[in-house]
């Protein structure tokens, strides 16, 4: 387990002149499920996470909940229709993974903009955990609602967030949730870890210095949504504010669950 700097110390104690406590950064999981709402979710958040796990040997799995057919406002042409879109979204999510060095990934076709955390959704994602059995699952904070006081947190996101976790547990262990993927063949699986990016209350540091390049090129990828800008300066920015808790350059930070066996 990795404890946050500032988790320790006396309440009321100022910290202030205290040395920061080394964040060790746990090893790559063998098997990892990154799911997200839209294509290129995964490459602002993980990417740089994912890119050095593959590297390590982790073998790990996309899935994409949406095609990402509501575009941008800023980029999308307006005369772009919703399925002319979805092929072009999914192209570039295959691409980004490629780069990453994910080879494996999955498009459930909600939605995008419209999506919640309907049943069918938990269901979906339940298969999915019990086909690939990661020992990993990666995915958003459903708890939060506004980032800051410039960004509202996109309700798909919050959908996508919620269903993940409720399919990682109980759903994908559970042997009598969904008996009709046990006539699939699909038997229960126990996903022992859980990084949820985007949480207030990080306490886990993954130390991305090393990635930074080929998260950029992955994200780069998503050429419908980029337009002309440059995603370089926002990306160095929020990893070096990421890791400042850590001390490090670059991090992309996480809470982390270690789910315990019944
Ligand atoms: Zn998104």
């Amino acid at each position: 387990m990795t404890d946050g700097p500032t988790d320790s110390g006396t309440p009321g104690v100022p910290e202030h002149g205290k040395k920061k406590r080394a964040v060790v950064e746990p090893e790559p999981p063998a098997r990892a499920m990154s799911i997200h709402a839209h294509p290129d979710d995964q490459e602002f958040t993980v990417g740089g996470t994912l890119a050095k796990w593959a590297r390590a040997g982790t073998t790990i799995v996309t899935v994409c909940i949406t095609r990402g057919t509501g575009g941008s406002n800023r980029f999308t042409p307006l005369d772009m229709t919703r399925a002319a879109l979805g092929p072009i979204r999914e192209a570039e999510q295959r691409n980004a993974c490629r780069i990453l060095g994910i080879s494996d990934a999955w498009f459930l076709d909600y939605e995008d903009g419209m999506l919640e955390a309907t049943i069918a959704l938990r269901r979906d994602l339940t298969r999915l955990i019990r086909r690939f059995r990661p020992e990993a699952v990666v995915c958003g904070d459903p708890t939060v609602r506004y980032y800051g006081s410039t960004y509202l947190n996109h309700p798909d996101h919050r959908a996508a967030a919620d269903a993940a976790l409720d399919a990682t547990f109980p759903s994908a262990g559970t042997r009598l949730i969904f008996p009709e993927l046990l006539a699939e063949g699909l038997e229960p699986h126990e996903v022992r870890q859980v990084y949820i990016h985007g949480a207030e209350r990080a306490d886990t540091y993954v130390d991305i210095a090393g990635t930074m390049d080929v998260k950029l090129a992955a994200l780069r990828e998503h050429r419908s949504q980029m337009g002309e800008w440059d995603p370089k300066d926002f990306l160095v920015e929020w990893a070096r504010e990421q890791g400042l808790r850590a001390g490090l350059e670059a991090a992309e930070s996480y809470r982390r669950m270690v789910l315990e066996g019944p």
